[in-house]
């Protein structure tokens, strides 16, 4: 390929005289390019004319950005990382206090005001992976994951400073699933053997904020095995939950059958608490004091904090159990509401436990017949409104049972859902009429547990729970 041919191919991608352009680009995706890479430099200096200015990233090595960087007529910007290379009428300023900016790609630094200043993004032959202009729409977002360089020490016009910049991006990025975002904007011709591509900066950056802020993970791939998004997604689901008043804990049966599975189930969800039911699909009053002991403390080391134990059924010998809860370090025990229920409450008062009875198979107004003389008695209980138990108890859980009663013992709010059959279904596909109840429970400033209950096994696993609970808390 001639540079003639080349500059013919930058003119029908749009470009002209006076423009700016910030490029991303394979020299050996033209092909064979007669004068090699200084050919390609001279192509865009002469379609960009005196007036216009080109750009390249010259934080790390490459053919395009080291002929740009080490030509004579070139600006470089000074910065720990991200540099950039300029040559053209606005080059001094485009560069100019990288160094003194917050981040690397945001307000103030060559890229942002590249944008400003109506410039161009050309992918030559390279895709969306490449274009460095996306992190700075992550930093202006301020996402959660993002971090703070390690200090360094640079050579700048004002001296040696020790600088880092804040909101820099991680390691994985799923920028090409980006691409049909900008369509509508991007301008697409091919030149010699190389797809070329070109969008004003601006657009880009807008297009991409306003995806961002709908969804903060929208650079982040979907690969289950791809540590780093899986963690990043983390950091993002962190950060919404110290948003809320409530505290989301899972079901240890929902989270996996052994510890460590549980420790990185929740890892990955986000989820710091857990509720004990089921170990090794044991119910947890048939384990030993020992083993009971040994699980706790390991989800302790993980970084789980176990909320309380909780029973399928009110266990046989009551006050061995109290015994092996208190040994294990567990304040709080959740038992199916029975007619043993004073008995429970008695021994529990002499074990210093806190007790919450959860509905299984009971109406509303028994529920709450039950709590009332219960607490006539002197007895502090507190509730866990079972919502797909009254379900399939027949009831309107959010119309009916929980506007008339219970409400006032309610210190826990079992997230699951099922059908008026008793089969389990997934959030908001039953009758349980879960999105009311936690639409309001949020509007009261609920500051109890919200339990991803062990119901939601039928459907999925516990990232599809969470999954599904964020989406309803999202579009509440
Ligand atoms: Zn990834």
């Amino acid at each position: 390929m001639k540079r003639e041919e080349l500059e013919t191919g930058l003119r029908g991608l749009g470009l002209e005289k006076g423009d700016i352009v910030l490029l991303h680009s394979a020299l050996s995706s033209l092909g064979n390019l007669e004068g090699g890479v200084g050919s390609l430099v001279e192509a865009f200096l002469n379609v960009l004319g005196k007036e216009g200015t080109l750009v390249v990233p010259s934080f790390t090595a490459g053919i395009v950005p080291d002929a740009v960087k080490n030509d004579p007529r070139a600006v470089v910007s000074v910065a720990p990382t991200a540099q950039v290379a300029a040559i053209g009428a606005k080059a001094k300023e485009i560069c100019a206090d990288h160094w003194k900016c917050e981040t690397a790609h945001a307000e103030g630094t060559p890229y942002l005001k590249l944008a400003d200043l109506g410039g161009y993004i050309c992918l030559l032959g390279v895709d969306q992976d490449r274009n460095t202009t996306l992190h700075s729409v992550e930093a202006l977002l301020r996402l959660p994951y993002l971090s703070e360089t390690s200090p360094k020490e640079i050579d700048t016009p004002e001296g040696k400073v020790t600088t880092s910049f804040k909101y820099f991006p991680g390691p994985h990025r799923d920028f090409i699933g980006l691409d049909k975002l900008f369509s509508e904007k991007i301008k697409t011709v091919v030149i010699g053997n190389a797809v070329a591509r070109l969008i004003k900066s601006k657009d880009l950056v807008d297009i991409s904020v306003a995806a961002g802020k709908k969804n903060p993970a929208f650079v982040l791939c979907d690969n289950p095995a791809c540590d780093d998004c899986v963690r990043q997604r983390a950091q993002l689901r962190v950060a919404r939950l110290k948003e809320e008043k409530f505290t989301l804990v899972s079901s240890a049966v929902l989270a996996g059958r052994y510890v460590p599975e549980m420790i990185e189930n929740c890892k990955a969800a986000a989820i710091e608490h857990i509720e004990l039911d089921y170990v090794q699909g044991k119910p947890v009053q048939f384990l030993s004091a020992e083993a009971l002991q040994k699980q706790v403390e390991e989800l302790n080391a993980g970084g789980l904090k176990v909320t309380a134990l909780k029973t399928c059924a009110v266990p046989a010998d009551m006050p061995a159990f109290l015994a092996k809860t208190k040994a294990c370090g567990v304040a709080r025990l959740v038992l199916p509401l029975t007619f043993e229920a004073e008995a429970v409450m008695k021994s529990a008062k002499e074990n210093n436990l806190e007790i919450l009875f959860y509905n299984l198979g009971l109406s509303g107004k028994a529920t709450s017949d039950k709590l009332l003389s219960l607490n006539e008695a002197g007895f502090e209980c507190g509730f866990v409104f079972h919502a797909a138990n009254f379900a399939r108890a027949g009831e309107h859980p959010f119309l009916g049972t929980f506007k008339t009663r219970c409400r006032r013992f309610m210190k826990q709010l079992e997230v699951a859902d099922a059908l008026y059959d008793c089969r389990d279904v997934g959030l908001a596909r039953g009758n349980a009429e879960i999105k009311e109840l936690v639409s309001i429970l949020r509007c009261s400033s609920f500051a109890g547990n919200l339990v991803l209950g062990e119901g939601l096994r039928a459907t999925g696993s516990l990232k599809d729970a969470t999954e599904r609970f964020w989406d309803l808390v999202d579009n509440m």
